[in-house]
């Protein structure tokens, strides 16, 4: 008998896994320890040990420099792209340009790509699932945000066949979310998903109708999640040591990890309490050599007067996508919640004002999405009584640039996938030999801002005059949001074959 098909939510901050039995109960696959999750952290230590997970991260403070985290957010992005420029501020690994115009990231002194990095951790979840179920895991469903561009989904499966670990399906995060959800309600709704996690914030708004899940709208934005909250906080805190000790201690690194640390666990902490004392011993020395502390209290209100434009921000985006959606945020039926920060109160109480409604308690914020993931896995199992449809829509336009410079729209963004369209191109030199085609994906108006995807030569063009050979392209975007073309003569109807190059 073939081994289960295990679903991961491959995410920012922690990876989870989890698999369905014979009769579609989910369970989360537990970690050493009783842990549901693995942080998403790879490192190499000072022997050449590679290590993933709790044993990369508890070693990050002493090698910050050989500790990848945050992996997830520049896989299948752009040197160029201004992801990797906030990263390169935010962490103490080095990244550099790779060959492709891709990334390349430099631990204990070896050249990685992101794809070599996301496999590391696919690994280890595998190797968690397979010695938890007693058998050699094989296949997974995986889920990635559905802002993913056909680039960054290419990446996860490239990093799956690096570990031998076939993708049999990658789902959007918000869909397996509303899957863990509506998989076993005969129901018809609208659902919002509502994910806020470490770096970035999306909503989605979905239609459930009996088994099919159709995502009429999704939005988000890449450079807004609880990291900042943590730094809204820690300016906070820099602010009120200024004011008592005349001292800055922005610039001192290991006084600002210390208080990052501080200020993360504070935050999270006041979820639950409406006050919590911060205290980090002799953070610095005062003129004269004297240590001294930082001690203060922080009160849930300060955090929320200090977070409020953040949280802001996110409703600007609900009433985007849900108007986009051809909807009023009453109404939507359910709000789900995923991502860690959502458990801040705030972010609750402002999600009941806007759409009417307290968000749903039925799945859990952290869970949510590899319970969704294994479920779908099951249904594509023989023997599964569960049967979906999921209707995804693109989260970005694809386009191809024209000859002028300027972009021909292929596909809008919130248009519905699989998809495909046609155009056909004439020559417009005498004997052309080949037709060369870039194109990009983003909702940008020039090339330049958009991501590209690939530049796409179909080459051996049937000699004749300018204007005389007409060739027509197919572009197909599948149910998973990747593209594909095909082209052929229009006047011979022979199919030629392209070469894919992706670079500056
Ligand atoms: P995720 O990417 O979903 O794992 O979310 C991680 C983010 O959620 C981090 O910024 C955490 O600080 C934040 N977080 C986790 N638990 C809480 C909590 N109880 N209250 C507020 N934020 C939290």
């Amino acid at each position: 008998m073939k081994s289960p098909i295990i679903g991961i939510d491959l995410g920012t901050t922690n990876s989870c896994g989890a698999v369905s039995d014979e009769n579609g109960n989910v369970t989360l696959i537990p970690y050493r320890g009783g842990q549901f999750t693995v942080p998403s952290i790879f490192a190499i230590d000072d022997k050449g040990n590679d290590l993933v997970g709790y044993e990369a991260q508890r070693q990050w403070q002493l090698n910050p420099k050989n500790t990848v985290f945050g992996a997830k957010r520049l896989l299948g992005v752009n040197f160029e792209s201004e992801i990797v420029r906030e990263m390169i501020k935010r962490v103490g690994y080095e990244i550099k340009r790779g060959d492709a115009d891709d990334i390349t990231i430099v631990v204990g002194g070896k050249d990685l790509r992101l794809t070599d990095i996301s496999s590391r951790i696919l690994g280890k979840i595998r190797e968690v699932a397979s010695s938890y179920l007693g058998e050699d895991i094989k296949r997974a469903v995986v889920t990635v945000p559905a802002y993913y561009n056909d680039r960054q989904r290419q990446g996860v499966y490239e990093a799956g066949e690096l570990v031998g670990l076939e993708i049999v399906r990658i789902i959007n995060e918000p869909t397996a979310a509303a899957l863990a959800y509506g998989a076993r309600k005969n129901t018809n709704e609208s659902v919002a998903v509502y994910d806020l996690g470490g770096g970035t914030f999306d909503l989605s708004v979905i239609s459930i109708r009996d088994r099919v899940f159709e995502v009429r709208s999704t939005g988000g934005n890449i450079f807004l999640g609880g990291i900042d909250f943590d730094n809204a906080l820690i300016q906070y805190i820099l602010s009120d040591f200024n004011t008592q000790h005349g001292i800055d201690l922005a610039t001192d690194p290991i006084a600002m990890q210390r208080i990052r640390d501080m200020a993360e666990r504070v935050k999270v902490d006041l979820s639950a309490r409406h006050e919590v004392p911060l205290s980090v011993p002799f953070i610095t020395m005062a003129g004269g050599g004297k240590p001294l502390d930082l001690n203060m209290i922080v009160r849930r209100v300060d955090l929320e007067a200090l977070t409020a434009h953040l949280v802001d921000k996110t409703f600007d985006t609900c009433a985007r996508v849900i108007d986009e959606a051809g909807l009023k945020p009453s109404e939507i039926d359910q709000v789900l919640l995923v991502g860690g920060q959502t458990r801040m109160p705030l972010i609750q109480n402002r999600i009941a004002d806007f759409f009417g409604k307290v968000p749903s308690k039925s799945v859990h914020p952290d869970e949510a999405v590899a319970i969704g993931a294994a479920l779908y896995a099951w249904s594509l199992d023989d023997r599964s009584d569960l049967r979906f449809q999921l209707l995804d829509v693109l989260p970005m336009a694809i386009s191809i640039e024209k000859a002028d410079a300027t972009l021909h729209r292929l596909f809008g963004r919130n248009c519905s996938v699989p998809n495909q369209c046609q155009v056909t191109f004439t020559t417009h030199r005498d004997n052309q030999k080949d037709l060369v085609m870039r194109i990009v994906q983003g909702d940008a108006a020039t090339v330049h801002d958009n991501t590209l995807l690939g530049e796409f030569t179909f080459a051996d063009l049937r000699p004749g005059g300018a204007g005389s050979v007409r060739v027509e392209v197919v572009f197909t975007v599948s149910a998973e949001g990747i593209l594909s073309l095909t082209a052929k003569d229009l006047d011979t109807g022979t199919q030629m074959s392209h070469t894919v190059k992706i670079e500056s």
